[in-house]
């Protein structure tokens, strides 16, 4: 009797269970957004140990725009204008960020891409649609690829488009490494990067950055397919006061390539 008892409830947790498992999917968690970033607002109150519980693949900044942040294997990695890499404090903060629990389940096979235009091509043939958000994981051998970072920036601080004119310029040629970072639909346009916005770092862990441009041959692309948006939005007056009114989509195209 007990037995059957048993055997009924484990029967209704598994019904329960298996709904939850097949709707259940990856989030993308975000902390504030491009166009405050873009703004000049480069100080957050989210830490790289808040932001590395919300998952282990992504990419941001950190605070006093003090280089790029390509998160890996649930590590933070800093990427300073010196493009001398580390790991980055628990302690320490971002301005923005984004990150996922990674878990591909597209793999896309690039023969050869001569640039990095070619490759985002190649990677959008292999998806479903372009209104929902992804993931990326390329890791391999790459021919070339083309990054960069930014300098760290006292206050007051400039609008984002003033200090990438002064971005340091790293050309890696034959080397191994991972670029991850994401796909998002065009109608996030002011929140994150419309398109593709990738972050690079090499297999010793010792160089990376924001990615410019790449040349890659026999890579499979790794493509986590996303439903979900969680956006943390900063709790200051900096961003309360902040006049995000206008339109940056110029601005934006100007920081990123
Ligand atoms: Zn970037």
């Amino acid at each position: 009797m007990r037995f059957r008892k048993f055997s009924v409830a484990l029967i209704c947790l598994i019904l329960f269970l298996f709904p939850l498992a097949a709707h259940s999917g990856e989030v993308l968690y975000q902390y504030s957004t491009i166009d405050s970033l873009l703004a000049g607002v480069y100080d957050g109150q989210l830490t790289n140990g808040a932001l590395k519980k919300q998952g282990n693949l992504g990419l941001g900044t950190f605070n006093a725009l003090d280089g790029e942040m390509v998160v890996l294997d649930g590590r933070v990695y800093q990427v300073p204008f010196d493009g001398k890499v580390r790991q980055a404090p628990d302690g320490g903060k971002t301005p923005f960020a984004a990150v996922t629990r990674f878990a591909p389940k597209i793999f896309a096979p690039i023969k050869k891409a001569a640039s990095l235009t070619e490759l985002i091509k190649a990677i959008d043939q292999a998806l479903p649609t372009k209104n929902i958000f992804y993931a990326l994981k390329i890791e391999g051998r790459f021919a070339q690829v083309k990054a960069r970072s930014v300098p760290r920036q006292t206050r007051p601080y400039p609008p984002l488009a003033q200090v990438v004119e002064k971005q340091a310029v790293f050309t890696f040629k034959d080397v191994v490494g991972t670029m991850v970072g994401f796909r998002c639909p065009p109608f996030v346009k002011g929140v994150n990067v419309p398109g593709y916005h990738l972050h690079f770092l090499t297999k010793d862990r010792t160089q990376g950055g924001h990615v410019l441009d790449c040349t890659v041959e026999n890579l499979t692309v790794q493509v986590d397919p996303i439903h979900k948006l969680t956006l943390v939005l900063p709790q200051d007056k900096e961003f309360y006061h902040l006049d995000l009114d206008k339109d940056k989509s110029g601005e934006l195209k100007k920081v990123e390539k």
